[in-house]
């Protein structure tokens, strides 16, 4: 998914991305659970002079993942290294990665559950003692050095916890499970970076990005980023009216539906009469990726109470059919 609503961050937002990251953790906003969990642990942590146990953050893109790992490393005073599991495509790989780590340092590996097999293997042993068994040679020849480590926390990030196998899982201490924010604690995400960008918007404007901005913090960002970019061209103030037509000029209605978003509802509706219909099906039909449609399109619609998903399909929901503005049609109509 490309555009204003997607939960991943393009390349070009990186330095925003920098410069709006909350840098401790009372300075991020909600996961008020979370934030009690991983405060705990540090603390205890920092009091006993040891690592923290390895931690695990799971929850969907855009939600703090990347921003967690930054604060954990800076509450322990302690430097971060950033890597993800796609960078990680042998075992040599990790084996450089892991002997580099300075005591007491912070890896983090963004996107784990997509890390190679063989690495996999390598990391139990590392997570758990602080070794590694390097193959020198090959063939027949071959022998394995163990290598002594420098106690390091391991900070996993997963979009897709349950693809992560059950021995990996069960090596870290403690998981983080990251929930979509309220529109209480978006309004606040808002506020917050409208401040630190110098660029004042009224409450009714941040309530209305806040509610506009599918539980995400990157989507507030990106779209405060867009009404400050209006009222700069167009010399109007951050008010409701700057708000509306910004998000207007970038496809986003009232409920921050995208034009994604409404063409999946639109094709539930209209050319399979309101569901049942499968995702491969569905997705082929608006011609994008089943995996986007699954992971960003249709949990914003579920959660939104637009569209439901049964055993045999993705159906309309009654709410689904009045945001087109079409009226329920027979039994499709749940
Ligand atoms: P991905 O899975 O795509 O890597 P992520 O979960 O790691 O995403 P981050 O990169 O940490 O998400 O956050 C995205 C943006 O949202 C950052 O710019 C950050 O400033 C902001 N953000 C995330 N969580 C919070 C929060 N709780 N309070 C304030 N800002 C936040």
């Amino acid at each position: 998914m490309t555009g204003e609503l997607s939960p991943q961050a393009a390349p070009s937002e990186q330095g925003f991305e920098g410069a709006l990251r909350p840098a401790t953790l009372s300075e991020f906003v909600g996961q008020s659970k979370v934030r009690r969990q991983l405060g705990l642990l540090l603390d205890a942590a920092t009091m006993r002079q040891h690592t923290p146990d390895h931690i695990l953050l799971a929850g969907p893109p855009g939600l703090g993942k990347t921003t967690l790992s930054m604060i954990v490393a800076a509450e322990l005073d302690k430097p971060l290294h950033q890597t993800s599991g796609p960078a990680i495509q042998h075992a040599g790989d990790l084996a450089a990665v892991l002997s580099a780590l300075t005591p007491g340092e912070v890896l983090f590996v963004d996107e784990i559950h997509r890390m190679a097999r063989s690495a996999e293997e390598m990391l139990y042993l590392a997570m758990e003692d602080f070794k590694v068994d390097i193959m020198v040679g090959k063939g027949a020849g071959a022998t394995s050095v163990p290598l002594e480590l420098a106690p390091f926390t391991l900070v996993g990030a997963t979009t897709r916890a349950g693809l992560l196998p059950n021995p990996l899982r069960d090596r870290f201490g403690f998981t983080a499970h990251l929930e979509f924010y309220s529109d209480d604690e978006l309004a606040d995400v808002v506020r917050r970076a409208a401040g630190l960008l110098d660029f004042s918007v009224s409450e009714q404007g941040v309530d209305e990005i806040a509610r506009r901005s599918r539980g995400t913090p990157r989507i507030a960002n990106r779209l405060l980023r867009r009404v400050r970019d209006y009222s700069l061209v167009h010399e109007t103030p951050g008010d409701t009216a700057s708000v509306h037509a910004a998000l207007a000029l970038y496809d986003v209605d009232e409920h921050g539906l995208d034009r994604l978003d409404r063409e999946v509802l639109r094709a539930v509706v209209e050319r399979f009469s309101g569901g049942p219909v499968g995702l491969s099906t569905l997705a082929v039909s608006v011609g994008e990726e089943a995996e986007t449609i699954e992971s960003v399109v249709e949990p914003f619609l579920v959660r939104a109470g637009l569209l439901t998903r049964t055993p045999r399909g993705r159906v309309a929901t009654r709410l689904g059919w009045q945001h087109l503005g079409i009226v329920p049609a027979g039994p499709g109509a749940a």
